[in-house]
C-alpha cells in the first residue's frame, strides 16, 4: 500500500503520517521521501534536514524549534522540540482582520421545546437543583423512585435528572473565584432543557443558600420550589416531598410539547478531549465548517478551553468582531496565566500523555489544531467562566480545558454540545445530547457505538471537511429535534458536572 501522509500548509515542512500502521523504516513516499525509522500513524515525519534551533512549522505556525539536527525522513518527537514563548499578549492586533459575513442560511429550523424566556430546550427533563453535596445521595435517592414511579406516567418528559455537584460548602464563599461556580450554577438550574425554571433541594445550613444561588433571580422563589431538607421529619417523609414536588412539575413538564423554532434558538458548545494529531486535520475543521453553517443559521457557537487558545491568540484577536471583543479576549488569557503562574503551572500542564501518544508535541501544536473548531467566522464575544451567553454568531466562552468543566461551564448556556476526539473518550452529559466526532476512522470502527460521525475519511480522502462539516450540522439539527438520538444518550453516559472553582476550600 501506498504510504499516505498529510501536510495542512504549504509553509509546513513536518506531516502527519496518515497510514493506519504507520510506515516502516526506508519506506518511500510518492515524491521521494524516505522513511529514516518507523514511524507510527498520527505522528509527524521530518519533509526536510533541520539544523539545531531550527523553526518546526504546523499548521503555518511555528509549534517549537528542533533541539538538536534533525534529518530529511526522520520521526519528530515531543522531545526533540523545544516549547515557544505563548504569543504576547500586549502586542496583538485588535479586530485588524475582522471576516466578512457569510451569505446567511435561511429558514433552517429544529423541533425544539420553547420557554417562557425566550430560549429553546433540545430535552425536555426534570432537573432537580441542590445547592450543596451533602443532599445529594438523597436526591439521587429521590430520583430513582420518580424514574421508577413517576416519570412512566409523563411521556413527554425525556428524564429526571439530580443536578448534583460537589460545590456549596466548606468554601471561601466570599472570595471572588467564588463567583464563578455560584453563576455557573445558577444558569445550569435554569437550564433550558429544564425548561428555564428551577427545583431546587437545600440542605438549610449551607454556606451557598438558595437566595445566594439565585442573588438577581429571587422571583424564581415561588414557595413551591425550594424544599430545604433540615426543614423535614426524617428520610421517608423527606424523599415523599420531593416526590410531591417532583409529581407537580412533571405535570407542567409533560405539557410541553415541540415546537418548530428557528436554528437561531440553537446554544451550540464545541470542546475536544483525547486530541491526536489527526484532531486538527480531520474532526476539528469539520466541527469548524459545521460551526460557520450554524452562524450562517442564525445560532450561537460557544469555543472554548483557554489554555488551547492562549497559543493560537495571535491568530483570533484579529478576528474579534471589535477592539472590546478583542481587548475581552486578552482579559481572559491574561486571567487564565495569572491562575496558572499562582499554581506554579504554566501552558505547558496542558498535554496529556495521549496528547503525546497521539502525536501531540506539546500545547503549540494542540491548541493550533484545537482552534480549527472556531471556524472562519468574526468572533461576536466573549463571556467570562460560567457566564450566560446571550449573543448570536461565534462567541469565545471562557473555560478551562478539562472535559468535565468545561462541559458544565458551556451548560450554563448550551444546549447543544459537539465533542472531538483522537484517542477516544464515552464522554457524555445528562442536560444535553453530546455528538462525538473521531479524528481517525479506526477510533470510529473500534468504537462503533460510541462515536457518532466519523471525520477519519477526511485524512484518507474518502470525505471533504465540507462534507463531514454539512453531515454534522444536519447530524446536530435532528439531534436537537429529537429524531437521532446520540451514542453518549443511548447508553446513558452522564458525567459528574465539575464546577470551577478558583476560590480557596475551608
Ligand atoms: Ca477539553
Amino acid at each position: 500500500m501506498t504510504p499516505l501522509s498529510i501536510r495542512v500548509n504549504e509553509r509546513d515542512n513536518v506531516a502527519i503520517i496518515v497510514s493506519p500502521e504507520g510506515v516502516a523504516g526506508g519506506v518511500e513516499f510518492p515524491g521521494g521521501l524516505l522513511a529514516r525509522e518507523r514511524i507510527p500513524q498520527s505522528h509527524k515525519i521530518a519533509l526536510r534536514d533541520f539544523e539545531a534551533g531550527a523553526p518546526i512549522v504546523r499548521y503555518g505556525e511555528i509549534i517549537g524549534h528542533a533541539i538538536n539536527a534533525i534529518p530529511s525522513g526522520s520521526w519528530v518527537r515531543e522531545d526533540m522540540l523545544d516549547l515557544p514563548v505563548a504569543p504576547p499578549l500586549d502586542r496583538l492586533g485588535l479586530a485588524t482582520a475582522i471576516p466578512a459575513a457569510l451569505p446567511p442560511i435561511e429558514g433552517r429550523t429544529f423541533d425544539g421545546f420553547r420557554n417562557p424566556d425566550g430560549s429553546a430546550g433540545t430535552r425536555n427533563i426534570l432537573g432537580i437543583t441542590t445547592t450543596v453535596q451533602c443532599v445529594a445521595p438523597t436526591v439521587d435517592y429521590a430520583v430513582r423512585r420518580i424514574k421508577t414511579e413517576l416519570l412512566p406516567r409523563f411521556p413527554n418528559v425525556d428524564d429526571a435528572i439530580a443536578v448534583t455537584h460537589t460545590y456549596g460548602c466548606g468554601v471561601a464563599i466570599d472570595a471572588p473565584g467564588a463567583a464563578i461556580p455560584i453563576r455557573t450554577l445558577k444558569h445550569i438550574s435554569m437550564h433550558a432543557n429544564i425548561g428555564g425554571k428551577p427545583l431546587i433541594v437545600s440542605l438549610g445550613c449551607e454556606k451557598l443558600q438558595p437566595q445566594r444561588l439565585f442573588s438577581s433571580d429571587l422571583p424564581i422563589f415561588d414557595g413551591n420550589n425550594v424544599i430545604r431538607l433540615q426543614d423535614q421529619r426524617g428520610f421517608a417523609e423527606t424523599v415523599s416531598v420531593i416526590l410531591e414536588a417532583a409529581e407537580k412539575r412533571l405535570a407542567e413538564l409533560n405539557r410541553r410539547q415541540r415546537q418548530t423554532c428557528p436554528a437561531s434558538s440553537l446554544v451550540v458548545g464545541l470542546q475536544c478531549g483525547g486530541s491526536d494529531a489527526f484532531s486538527g486535520v480531520t474532526c476539528n475543521p469539520a466541527v469548524g465548517y459545521a460551526a460557520d453553517l450554524l452562524v450562517r443559521a442564525g445560532a450561537t457557537v460557544l469555543f472554548s478551553e483557554v489554555t488551547e487558545v492562549r497559543d493560537a491568540i495571535h491568530l483570533l484577536t484579529p478576528r474579534a468582531a471589535s477592539e472590546q471583543v478583542a481587548r475581552d479576549l486578552i482579559r481572559e488569557m491574561n486571567w487564565y496565566d495569572e491562575y496558572l503562574a499562582r499554581g506554579e503551572a504554566d501552558r505547558s500542564a496542558n498535554t496529556t500523555p495521549g496528547n503525546k501518544r497521539g502525536g501531540l508535541s506539546n500545547i503549540v501544536e494542540k491548541a493550533m489544531g484545537s482552534v480549527a473548531k472556531a471556524g472562519s467566522t468574526a468572533i461576536m464575544s466573549v463571556a467570562t467562566h460560567g457566564e450566560k451567553v446571550t449573543n448570536k454568531g461565534l462567541v469565545f466562552a471562557a473555560t478551562p480545558a478539562s472535559d468535565f468543566i468545561c462541559g458544565t461551564q458551556q451548560l450554563a448556556s448550551m444546549n447543544m454540545h459537539v465533542f472531538t476526539t483522537g484517542e477516544g473518550t464515552p464522554y457524555g452529559l445528562a442536560l444535553v445530547p453530546v455528538i462525538k466526532v473521531s479524528s481517525r476512522t479506526a477510533l470510529a470502527e473500534k468504537w462503533h457505538d460510541l462515536i457518532d460521525l466519523d471525520a477519519g475519511r477526511i485524512a484518507t480522502g474518502e470525505a471533504t471537511i465540507q462534507q463531514v462539516g454539512e453531515e454534522l450540522f444536519e447530524f446536530i439539527l435532528a439531534a436537537a429535534s429529537g429524531k437521532k438520538k446520540t451514542w453518549a444518550e443511548h447508553w446513558h453516559l452522564q458525567n459528574a458536572l465539575a464546577p470551577f472553582n478558583p476560590g480557596p476550600v475551608t
